[in-house]
């Protein structure tokens, strides 16, 4: 399984960051070129930065409704050319082409879905945008476990930010990161706010001191 972050940032970098040093696209992974997750604002861009044919997606996901996932000229292109959006109640399990898709119930501000996608060799969990992890989740993934998780590193090592509430602080994803090893192999964090973060380097050295990578946009991860 390929896997090609096309964006890792949070909803305030917008197009009046694309200048400044670090900048990120907003969220969105793509999967061996064909299932893309969010269909963001961002996602033509990426396509073109990264130099993948728009013809290759043939499935998209969606985790929820907020403007940096979900965004209806994209949607509206990638189904022209000839992508279909995936839509899942929680709890339900897909087949797709490959893959084995299963939807869960996160955690955040609006109705949020994570996805659990194996494709029969490789497992990944896709777990934005989200505070904690509810049981039901981690009840899954202890029963599937995976080989990779993403989780939402939203709001960096800072402490009393209400967001936490629909979010992860770092100090929430060392705890989970924990409790977690039994069951997911390899843990990277990705959608970072540019407001609540330090530069990208100094961040992916702390965290490499845990064992966690920090997605960039552009970077590639075969499983
Ligand atoms: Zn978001
Ligand atoms: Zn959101």
């Amino acid at each position: 399984m390929e896997l090609l972050f096309l964006g890792t940032g949070a909803a305030d970098y917008n197009e009046n960051h694309r200048t400044m040093d670090g900048y990120r696209r907003n969220a969105s992974l793509l999967i061996d070129g064909c299932l893309l997750i969010d269909p963001g604002p961002c996602v033509p861009d990426a396509l073109e930065t990264f130099g993948v044919g728009i013809k290759s997606i043939r499935y998209i996901l969606n985790t929820h409704k907020h403007a940096d996932h979900y965004c209806e000229a994209t949607v509206d292109t990638l189904i022209a050319h000839g992508a279909t959006m995936l839509t899942l109640k929680n709890g339900e399990e897909r087949a797709i082409g490959k893959y084995h898709i299963t939807a869960l119930e996160g955690n955040h501000a609006v109705a949020v879905q994570h996805f659990v996608i194996s494709d029969g060799e490789k497992s990944l969990f896709y777990g934005l945008d989200s505070a904690w992890l509810i049981y039901s989740e981690i009840d899954y993934l202890r029963a599937h476990p995976v080989d990779y998780a993403i989780l939402d590193g939203t709001v960096g090592f800072i402490e009393g930010d209400y967001r936490v509430f629909e979010h992860c602080n770092l100090q929430m994803i060392l705890v989970m990161w924990q409790s977690m090893r039994p069951f997911v192999s390899r843990l990277c964090i990705s959608h970072m706010a540019r407001t609540l973060h330090t530069d990208h380097l100094t961040l992916s050295r702390e965290m490499a001191k845990h064992d966690i990578e920090v997605a960039y946009d552009g970077y590639r991860v075969t499983l």
